[in-house]
């Protein structure tokens, strides 16, 4: 029997039986997995408070013979982001990155580019100053990181739509005025656009969503961007997720930016 060790976020956690747990975890190493954690809810000294989603920890489990199942054997937090859990704005939002993450990231399908931009996202969320602290809006602060998570999540996923050219005659995009076709996962111009369903782009989402992913996540601090505006590019994003992936995503109906 082999021990394996890896850093780990929660994704999602069933209660099996009395005391055991069925844990989902997004891994540095192994990507995403399912680990039973016998007996969890019951022993304290192994899992007591490091069972808390907004936590990153180091996890140790080993693959049971014979089951395509591990088996959780310890759990030891690196960074806990107790801001993340005070707050239930962020917490909403973290909800968001956890369900966007379960449904982009498959099993064992392994993403070191996805675990840490959660984790860059996570302890910046965390660093967010209460309400009136700052001059800028918590709101906006919040949308900021969602604009961030999900086009860099897009672009690790290598999902990220085409601006640059027209997805169907390859016309370059110079001044950024081509609409959008979810269909075609990328924008069309104005010729090809009459003969497909397109719809407009948020007020300057392209700049947005191109800055957030060629910067890291220092820029969500400096950044200035009215509130609406953000949201309308979130909600776009959350629009095209949705399509892309054919689900339902239960926390976009709940967030800040619903
Ligand atoms: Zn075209």
């Amino acid at each position: 029997m082999k021990i394996l060790s890896t850093k780990a976020f929660i994704v999602s956690m069933k209660k099996m039986n009395e005391a055991d747990l069925l844990i989902n975890y997004i891994t540095e190493d192994y990507g995403r997995i399912t680990c039973f954690a016998n007996n969890a809810r019951k022993s304290r000294k192994r899992f007591l408070g490091k069972l808390e989603p907004a936590m990153l920890t180091n996890i140790k489990f080993y693959e049971k013979n014979g089951i395509s199942l591990n088996i959780l054997y310890e759990a030891d937090i690196i960074e806990d982001y107790k801001n993340i859990r005070k707050n239930v704005d962020i917490y909403i939002s973290i909800t968001k990155i956890i369900e966007i993450t379960k449904v982009l990231c498959q099993e064992r399908d392994n993403n070191h580019g996805i675990f840490n931009l959660i984790r860059a996202v996570f302890s910046s969320l965390n660093s967010i100053e209460p309400d009136n602290s700052t001059p800028f809006s918590h709101e906006g602060a919040i949308l900021k990181h969602e604009l961030y998570f999900i086009s860099n999540v897009l672009k690790f996923g290598g999902i990220f739509p085409n601006f640059t050219s027209c997805t169907l005659c390859s016309k370059k995009n110079y001044d950024r005025t081509f609409l959008f076709s979810m269909k075609r996962g990328g924008v069309v111009c104005g010729d090809c656009a009459r003969t497909i369903e397109a719809i407009s782009l948020p007020v300057n989402f392209i700049n947005l969503s191109g800055l957030m992913i060629r910067s890291d996540p220092t820029i969500l601090k400096k950044l200035t961007v009215n509130d609406s505006m953000l949201k309308n590019c979130v909600s776009f994003l959350e629009d095209f997720l949705s399509f892309y992936t054919g689900k339902v995503f239960n926390s976009f109906l709940t967030g800040i930016g619903a």
